[in-house]
C-alpha cells in the first residue's frame, strides 16, 4: 500500500485489521527527547506538578507511571509524506530498552551513542503497520498517524539475493 491509499482506507472506517506501507524515515522530530512519562494503566502522558502525578484520561491523581519511548517521525514513500508516531518499537531504532536509556540520564556521552543509532535510521526504509480505524478524525486531519509496530526493510539483503541469482544463472550456463 502507499501512504495515499492508507489515508483513503482510513476514512472508510471499516478496516479493523492492520494495513501496512513501506516508507523511508525523513526526519525525527523529537530525537533529543524520545520518551514521555506514561500512566501505567492507560499509557497516556501524565502531568507532573509539585510531586503530584495526574492522569487526565483516568481522571486520577497519584497514578503510577513509568517512562515510555515515543518517536515522532516524518516518513515518505516517494509520492507522499506523513507524520507517524511509534511507541515501544522505538527501541529498535534506538538500540536499548527505555529503562537503560533513562538510567544514563545526564551522561551525555553514553546517551549520544544511542542518539547516533537513532539518527542513522534517517533515510532507511521500514514497513509501518497501522490500524487505520484507530486513528481519530482529529489526528487524521492533522496528518498524525500511529504505527503499532514497524519492521526494517533490508535493501541490502534484497541486493544479495539478486546477486546469488546472477551467480546461479551463470553456473547454469556453464
Ligand atoms: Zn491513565
Amino acid at each position: 500500500m502507499t501512504i495515499d491509499q492508507i489515508i483513503r482506507e482510513g476514512t472508510s472506517q471499516v478496516k479493523t485489521t492492520f494495513c501496512s506501507f513501506q516508507a523511508n524515515i525523513m526526519s525525527i522530530e523529537n530525537k533529543r527527547e524520545p520518551y514521555y512519562n506514561a500512566c501505567k494503566k492507560c499509557y497516556s502522558k501524565v502531568d507532573m506538578k509539585e510531586g503530584v502525578v495526574e492522569c487526565y484520561k483516568c481522571k486520577k491523581i497519584d497514578v503510577e507511571c513509568n517512562q515510555r519511548y515515543i518517536l515522532k517521525l516524518i516518513v515518505t514513500d516517494g509520492e507522499q509524506s506523513i507524520k507517524i508516531t511509534i511507541f515501544d518499537d522505538s527501541e529498535m531504532l534506538i538500540g536499548c530498552p527505555v529503562s537503560e536509556y533513562m538510567s544514563m540520564n545526564g551522561e551525555k556521552d553514553m546517551q549520544s551513542k544511542f542518539n547516533r543509532n537513532l539518527i542513522s535510521c534517517v533515510g532507511k526504509k521500514y514497513e509501518f503497520y497501522t490500524k487505520a480505524n484507530k486513528i481519530s478524525e482529529d489526528d487524521r486531519a492533522m496528518g498524525r498517524w500511529i504505527a503499532q509496530y514497524i519492521e526494517r526493510i533490508d535493501d541490502v539483503e534484497h541486493e544479495d539475493i539478486n546477486k546469488d541469482d546472477g551467480c546461479q544463472n551463470k553456473r547454469r550456463k556453464l
